[in-house]
């Protein structure tokens, strides 16, 4: 399976922005945004001219995809779904990527990051309605019973996560049992209950040219 290696920080970096990709570290004092607030490399702090309605919609896609843990080519399939169902496309998307297998693992609450959520569900820890899914990209389905299994109930990981629990944003859309490890998507997720500011329609508008 392919995916992103490089330091996770200089995404964060570029964008401007923390994206909470690495758990733990993001709430400390030790988070690059913290102590570099500026782009990567050895331009990262020169002042750049005013950015083009391109640069702009390509940043904010690219920002997305970096907190989704989604490659390239995966986004653009994610996107053309969204494209082709009804409704407005970029709550389409969105909606799409908060019901990844991976993603859900993450907002209850029982995974530091998206990608340890990953790594929980490759190693088949994770159980839908019971029956083990080691595939992170897996829709969630509005009512499914997304558990860990009980004997993996004191990974470190998982036990560290529950810890730092308090400081992240709940979500109305989901539902997560702390002490049984199990929750349930109870609705359709929406674009504006997601605790990240994003601007959707530049996403659309790149992707529509
Ligand atoms: Fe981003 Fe987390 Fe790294 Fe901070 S510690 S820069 S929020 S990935």
């Amino acid at each position: 399976m392919a995916r992103y290696t490089e330091a996770k920080c200089k995404l964060c970096r570029r964008e401007g922005m923390k994206l909470f990709l690495k758990g733990e570290r993001c709430y400390s004092s030790s988070c690059a945004m913290d102590r570099r607030p500026y782009g990567p490399g050895q331009h990262g702090r020169r002042r750049g001219r005013k950015p083009s309605d391109y640069k702009l919609q390509l940043r904010e896609k690219q920002k997305v995809r970096s907190i989704y843990g989604v490659l390239e080519k995966q986004f653009r399939l994610y996107f053309a779904e969204a494209n082709r169902v009804s409704g407005a496309t970029g709550e389409n998307l969105f909606n799409i990527l908060e019901k990844r297998l991976d993603n859900f693992v993450y907002r209850m609450g029982f995974a530091p990051s998206r990608s340890a959520a990953r790594q929980l569900i490759r190693h088949k820890h994770v159980t839908v309605d019971g029956v083990i899914c080691d595939i992170p990209s897996r829709q969630v389905k509005v009512g499914q019973l997304v558990s860990i299994r009980t004997k993996s109930h004191n990974i470190p990981q998982i036990v560290q996560s529950l810890k730092d629990n308090g400081k992240r944003d709940r979500l109305p859309f989901v539902e997560a049992d702390e002490k049984k490890l199990e929750g349930r998507l109870l609705s359709e997720p929406q674009l504006s209950d997601l605790p990240i500011p994003i601007q959707e329609n530049l996403i659309v508008e790149l992707y529509s040219k």
